[in-house]
């Protein structure tokens, strides 16, 4: 389906006023600098990105963010795209440029007998998540619920259900967008199928989506929780884990986490979240949970959008954030002793070492499938250097820098898009990478979205 949008052009100089007719137009709102609330509006979770837009567009439906899209080609606006706001690396805020904020936009609609959440993009994955449980059926998110469901779904969408459901862009089966001449299209499999596989994993370069439909999935409750063991001992804590989760059954996804405990002392954690029957839960949870033991036991039964708050603390927003990702090809020994070496020097007590877990479902998905192409790789390190003080930014982010060198040699050289600052269109991409210029030619040959992890049209990446 496409809905041609003839929109009268707003195409005054921007000096003319085009501001204050966009205002005029707008269902949302429109907030310019020297307006009330511009400094908050601006602020987006991560303290080190500080962006002056020219204008805030608070869209209230898709006709706005059709109005708002017009604008900014008509007029040489550049535009930038904000879902949730937790994008590390901040593209979704420009400098000198018209933000489109879809905060405004959290509707939800659940479909119970096509099993299908039609979900808009200003919700966040806490808010989408309990929107659907109310009929006791979920679909896979990130680990943390302030997270932007947009985002973190047209990134792939990374969690703990992704060995028996897969990731975000594989429940995915439609999406509302509007793309860059204005119009908009219903992508899915059986229309604009290059748009459609394009946007699952391609981010935020072929246009605003404005619905998600997103399908679901049966499941009232979850056996997960923390494991923590003392740090000391994190040589063969993460030796286990690594085995654990090589033999971990679809139904049960592993996440370790290194990490500074309230007390001050350093600590790691294995996260489990097992998501089928709770008897056989428990019986192939038992020797994870006696391994050591642990200092502190939390598995318990638990819905999934309490599961999707645990770690909800200790990646706060408003802190100082730089961040970088190795996708390793397997987790060595000697990738174990690198990483541990490391986070023995750690300059922050906030920063947070993530190695998360990808199998099942997710890496059964061929990596041409989508436009996400790293299915095969069991585990990502992600590096999440935390701290407060902008004089300590320098020590922080050469930390961060020196662990990702140092644990580059285990790593397949990709990078996923969402979890990294500094990433690279053609490790984001890999080998997706040159149908994705072909898609971006089609729907975006001007390059409207740019201000994102950016697929050039030229294809220079
Ligand atoms: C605390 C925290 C926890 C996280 N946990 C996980 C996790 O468990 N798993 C995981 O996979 N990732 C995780 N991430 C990474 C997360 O997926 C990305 O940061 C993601 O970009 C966040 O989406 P957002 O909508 O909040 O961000 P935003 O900054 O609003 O958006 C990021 C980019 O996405 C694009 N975009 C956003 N909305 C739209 C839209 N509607 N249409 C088109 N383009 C759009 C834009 O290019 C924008 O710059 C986490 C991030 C944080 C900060």
């Amino acid at each position: 389906m496409t809905i041609s949008q003839a929109e009268p052009a707003l195409a005054a100089s921007r000096d003319g006023g085009v501001y204050e007719a966009l205002r005029a137009r707008l269902h949302g709102s429109l907030t310019l600098p020297g307006d009330p609330g511009y400094d908050e509006r601006r602020r987006v979770f991560n303290a080190m990105i500080d962006r002056r837009p020219a204008a805030i567009a608070h869209c209230a439906d898709t006709d706005d963010v059709v109005t708002v899209v017009n604008v900014g080609r008509q007029n040489g606006i550049p535009l930038s795209v904000r879902g949730g706001g937790h994008g590390v690396s901040g593209h979704c805020v420009v400098d000198d440029g018209l933000m489109i904020d879809l905060t405004p936009m959290k509707g939800i609609e659940v479909d119970v007998d096509r099993r299908v959440a039609t979900a808009q993009p200003g919700l966040r994955l806490g808010e989408f998540v309990l929107a659907t449980e109310r009929f006791g059926l979920v679909s896979p998110t990130g680990t943390v619920s302030d997270t932007g469901l947009a985002g973190l779904t047209l990134g792939a969408g990374f969690g703990y259900l992704n060995g028996r459901f897969g990731l975000a862009i594989d429940n995915l089966v439609g999406a509302e967008v509007v793309t860059a001449d204005g119009n908009v299209l219903h992508a899915s499999a059986d229309e604009h199928p290059d748009l459609f596989w394009a946007l699952r994993g391609g981010s935020g370069n072929f246009g605003v989506v404005t619905a998600f439909e997103l399908r679901l999935h049966p499941l009232p409750q979850v056996l997960g929780g923390m494991l923590i063991h003392p740090f000391p001992r994190a040589a063969e804590v993460l030796r286990f884990y690594r085995d654990a989760a090589a033999a971990a059954p679809d139904d049960l996804t592993l996440y370790a986490a290194l990490l500074t405990a309230p007390d001050g002392n350093q600590a790691v954690g294995i996260v489990a979240c097992w998501c089928g029957e709770m008897g056989e839960g428990e019986r192939v949870l038992a020797p994870i949970r006696a391994f050591g033991p642990p200092i502190a036991d939390m598995i318990q039964p638990m819905p999934y959008s309490t599961m999707n708050t645990l770690t909800d603390a200790a990646i706060p927003p408003g802190a100082r954030h730089y961040w970088k990702q190795n996708l390793l090809r397997e987790l060595t020994d000697d990738a174990i002793d690198t990483i541990i070496d490391h986070v023995g020097q750690v300059p922050s007590p906030r920063t947070v070492v993530l190695i998360d877990h990808v199998h099942g479902a997710a890496s059964q998905v061929a990596s041409e499938a989508t436009a996400f192409p790293h299915r095969d790789t069991p585990h990502g390190l992600v590096m999440l250097s935390m701290w407060d003080d902008p004089a300590d930014d320098q020590t922080n982010i050469g930390w961060t820098r020196s662990l990702a060198a140092a644990t580059r040699p285990f790593a397949t050289g990709g990078a996923y898009v969402n979890e990294s600052w500094d990433e690279k269109p053609r490790a984001a991409f890999g080998a997706n990478y040159d149908r994705l210029v072909q898609v971006k030619n089609r729907y975006d040959p001007a390059n409207l979205f740019r201000h994102n992890t950016n697929i050039s049209p030229t294809g220079e990446a």
